[in-house]
């Protein structure tokens, strides 16, 4: 099967599966996953299948991405905060869509080969940073957006919340128990937040410690 062929499966894969957002799908056919995934799994690029990278972590699975894409409710003159670059593969899909891409990642040989795809693909409007997301990035807060891809614990980490602009949405996997994440919608109003559970789903861990010698393999399928 030629890749245009895989990519078209693929499409109607996420379409059948609730992707209803014509930009989101755009996004998706235009950003080329093969260059965000291993020579190893080249053949399975564009199957709807989540992919081991480097260092334990995972590219996530196709669906998933395009359902929090869309969970996001974006518009094109949006500042978003992403949380555990990977891959970049979720980056690249958002710095279609929105105006400015601000992503952090704990694990810096991950950062270092993503910010190679964004050069690239000549995606200018991502800007990364390394170090612990849990703490997000006060120096360009509020944010109108923010995505985390990590599962979170049963909250989502103050630091976050308080970075989310009033009228903001935050899309976030928080547990749960050991594989037992549920993607939540987080809304800043004028009085609080407010908290929408959307579906259940698998995701590495959010750390907050630094990286060691002795970080555990993702337990994401
Ligand atoms: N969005 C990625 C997939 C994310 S996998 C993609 O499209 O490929 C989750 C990532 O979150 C991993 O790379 C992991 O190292 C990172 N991560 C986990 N905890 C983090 C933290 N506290 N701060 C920043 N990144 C974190």
């Amino acid at each position: 099967m030629t890749v245009n062929a895989r990519k078209i499966r693929l499409l109607m894969a996420l379409r059948r599966n609730g992707v209803t957002d014509t930009q989101v799908l755009a996004a998706i056919e235009r950003i080329p996953r093969d260059l965000f995934v291993p020579d190893a799994f080249q053949d399975q690029a564009w199957e709807d299948t989540a992919l081991p990278i480097d260092l334990g972590q995972t590219i996530s699975q196709p669906l998933i991405v395009a359902l929090m894409t869309q969970a996001l409710e974006l518009s094109d003159r949006q500042k978003v905060l992403e949380i555990g670059t990977g891959s970049g593969y979720q980056a690249a899909i958002l710095s279609r869509l929105v105006r400015r891409v601000y992503t952090v990642e704990r694990l810096k040989p991950l950062l270092d080969e993503a910010e190679k795809r964004f050069q690239a693909l000549r995606l200018h409007n991502i800007t990364t940073r390394h170090g612990d997301g849990t703490k997000g990035w006060p120096e360009q807060a509020p944010f109108e957006r923010i995505l985390v891809t990590a599962a979170g614990g049963p909250d989502a980490p103050k630091d976050l919340t308080d970075q989310l602009a009033v009228g903001g949405v935050m899309v976030i996997p928080l547990g749960g128990g050991y594989r037992e994440e549920r993607v939540v919608r987080i809304r800043r109003t004028e009085t609080g937040l407010t908290r929408e559970d959307l579906w259940p789903v698998r995701f590495v861990p959010l750390l907050s410690d630094p990286p060691s010698e002795t970080d555990q393999p993702a337990r994401s399928a």
